[in-house]
């Protein structure tokens, strides 16, 4: 599991709102303070996408 950020404003531990499609590979992950209702994004590689280009990588060429 990807480690949460701690919210900019009061540090509590933040959860994981919603992940959205940004570019090709870049994902806007959204998150939300549980203590003071603070939200943001942030824009992060989009790890599925990243998972499964390894996976090609790791097939044997035909
Ligand atoms: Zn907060």
């Amino acid at each position: 599991m990807r480690p949460r950020p701690p919210c900019p404003k009061c540090h509590a531990t933040s959860m994981l709102a919603r992940i959205m499609p940004l570019t090709k590979d870049t994902v806007a992950e959204s998150f939300e303070c549980p203590e003071c209702d603070y939200s943001w994004t942030v824009s992060a590689p989009d790890p599925i996408r990243k998972a499964s280009g390894w996976i090609e990588a790791l097939k044997p060429p035909n």
